[in-house]
């Protein structure tokens, strides 16, 4: 089963992804994950990417379809993926559609500008493990330290407020066009079009996760 996710950051993409993998087995190829680790492997991608990224700028289209064609070919990739974080724009979006890559579903997880603002800028991190609080959500137990190893927690550079608005303005601009892309594409019933799944992400992680499979389940069963 091929999956895209799509939604603006801190929509709660990752968490989805990282379950739906887990449920329908598939790699779950994250691209800003990607980035972020050739970043702090000093790569020559790391240094091409990390200014842009800490700007909370998107990343050159043709780098970023060369390392997501590079990556689906792998094995792991046979029987499918869950790619979060990518298509971003409509240029990479059609990239796919041009290599032949079969989509079954794009799943769209939404959430309003100013709850992903109260989201990310409240987010830390602990950069050893990636373990994830929220200043007021959850936060930890010492604040901005880390529960287990008792470390600085950190704030992502582009979680900073101003930085958010640029990503969310962008995302507006470039990504939502993939969204009428894929939709049109699925109205159309165009051969071997994607379903497209709506979500709303404000609800409980776990609401939001049952929901998502439950949808998929169903169009697969009706498919069967
Ligand atoms: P994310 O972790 O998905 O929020 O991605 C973090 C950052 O990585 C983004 O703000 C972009 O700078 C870059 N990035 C990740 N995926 C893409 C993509 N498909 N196209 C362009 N830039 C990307």
């Amino acid at each position: 089963m091929r999956i895209i996710l799509l939604g603006p950051p801190g929509a709660g993409k990752g968490t989805q992804a990282q379950f739906l993998s887990e449920r329908y087995d598939i790699p779950k190829i994250a691209t800003g994950d990607m980035l972020r680790s050739a970043i702090k492997d000093g790569s020559q991608l790391g240094i091409a990417v990390n200014k842009a990224m800490n700007e909370g700028k998107l990343i050159a289209d043709d780098v970023m379809i060369a390392i997501v064609q590079e990556r689906i070919a792998k094995s792991d990739c046979k029987n499918g993926f869950l790619l979060d974080g990518f298509p971003r724009t409509l240029v990479q979006a059609e990239s796919l559609t041009k290599a032949g890559v079969k989509i079954d579903f794009v799943v769209e997880i939404r959430v309003i500008d100013e709850e992903i603002v109260r989201r990310l800028s409240g987010r830390r991190i602990h950069p050893g493990s990636g373990r994830v609080y929220h200043a007021v959500y959850s936060p930890p137990k010492k604040p901005g330290f880390d529960d287990e190893t008792g470390e600085l927690l950190i704030q992502r550079e582009d979680d900073h407020e101003e930085t958010i608005r640029r990503r969310l303005s962008i995302y507006h601009k470039e990504t939502e066009p993939v969204i009428s892309y894929y939709q049109d594409l699925a109205a159309q019933d165009v051969n071997h079009a994607p379903y497209y799944i709506y979500e709303s992400g404000r609800g409980p992680i776990e609401q939001v996760r049952d929901e998502i499979i439950k949808s998929i389940d169903s169009i697969k069963q009706q498919g069967a």
